[in-house]
């Protein structure tokens, strides 16, 4: 089931941080820019200024549109292009040098934990060789005391940010996973339903295909807490949504929805083909009754079909079509399987 997630990855929340690394920048090439024209460096003022406007127009981009890497990226290269340049300059003076403890912090609360340690090791690599080759020459040369500082600076910041940006990475994984799924099943949960319908909806559109919702619904499960206990009626739950896990098909989505109610969606099902699919799962929890402390509870359930874009286009209005077709479903007997209302009389449209 669920072959790939829909729901996508949310990296906005690294655009606050991106501005203000831009606005920063562009401040600081502005000062160094006024600096190198009044010190007659004329050629490093131009480079400077034209980074510092390319900056003021990525700005107004970035604070116009969705966070992407691509955006950072385009920030990141031509600034660190332009301290590694410094940085191999035989005439700037050793502060410049001060910038390489930026690197890792920058590349990694923008690119994050991959694409920051790509960045991260190109920069500070760089650096160093640019340090090397800058101090071995001079009639001091490279104290080891020196070195060994910097490096062990570097790196203390340079596992900081990594670990910082893997905690946040589980953490927000965990957090998604909690609020998209139901707890007790592992299904997806009520909040995702209408996001993934929309979405399976639009592909069905262009491929001009169909969808197909289905509720399902327990019967008489209110019995089974009562006869069996509320553990007993958990794992009833746990039971079925292991079965519909086994029998729908990968590109299939199941949902709990409520206390033993599910909603299925299954793309390119026509009417028939989810009438199959669910009296097929229909047959499965009927023959196969969940084991609880050593006694069998006999389960079966309700289903009711509403088809995308033929019952309607709406969610709701299909959401609501399959749960009067499951509820009337329930009035004939339960235990079946009601796909359309093309006729009144039941024993046409139920099947079984
Ligand atoms: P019907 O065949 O008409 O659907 O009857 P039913 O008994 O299945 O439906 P009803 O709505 O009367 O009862 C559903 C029960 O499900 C009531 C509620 O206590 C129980 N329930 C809801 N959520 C959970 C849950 O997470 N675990 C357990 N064990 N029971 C739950
Ligand atoms: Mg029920
Ligand atoms: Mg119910």
């Amino acid at each position: 089931m669920e072959a790939e997630n829909p729901l996508g990855v949310d990296t906005d929340f690294r655009r606050p941080a991106l501005v203000a690394l831009m606005i920063f920048a562009i401040a600081f090439l502005a000062w160094h820019t006024v600096a190198e024209f009044l010190f007659g460096i004329t050629l490093l003022a131009v480079m400077q200024l034209a980074l510092g406007l390319y900056f003021a127009v990525l700005l107004y981009y970035v604070r116009r549109h969705p966070y992407s890497k691509g955006l950072a990226l385009s920030f990141l290269i031509p600034l660190l292009s332009l301290i590694l340049l410094a940085m191999a300059h035989p005439d700037t003076p050793p502060n410049v040098f001060i910038w390489v403890f930026l690197m890792p912090v920058f590349a990694y609360s923008l690119l994050g934990r991959k694409l920051g340690f790509v960045i991260s090791s190109t920069g500070t690599l760089s650096a160093l060789l640019a340090y090397l080759f800058h101090y071995a020459k001079t009639p001091e040369g490279i104290h080891p005391l020196v070195l060994t500082n910097v490096l062990i600076c570097l790196s203390s910041i340079w596992v900081a940010m990594h670990l910082y940006e893997r905690n946040r990475e589980k953490t927000t994984d965990e957090l998604r996973r909690m609020a998209t799924t139901d707890e007790l099943t592992g299904l997806h949960n009520r909040r995702q339903l209408e996001k993934i319908f929309d979405r399976l909806a639009s592909a069905a559109d262009r491929q001009h295909d169909v969808l197909a919702v289905i509720v399902m619904d327990l019967d008489h499960f209110k019995q089974i807490n009562d006869r069996f206990g509320h553990h007993a009626g958990d794992k009833v739950l746990v039971h079925v949504a292991m079965l519909l896990r086994n029998h729908l098909r990968g590109s299939d989505w199941a949902f709990r929805t409520g206390g033993e109610e599910f909603c299925l969606l299954l793309p390119m099902a026509n009417r028939d083909g989810a009438v199959t699919a669910a009296e097929m799962l229909r047959c499965q929890i009927e023959a196969q009754p969940c084991d609880f402390e050593g006694r069998t509870i006999a389960l079966t359930a309700s289903i009711g079909i509403a088809m995308y874009p033929e019952d309607g286009l709406a969610f709701e209005t299909l959401l609501s079509l399959a749960d009067e077709r499951m509820y009337r479903a329930k009035q004939h007997g339960r235990n079946r399987v009601i796909g359309d209302d093309m006729d009144e009389d039941v024993d046409l449209i139920v099947v079984r």
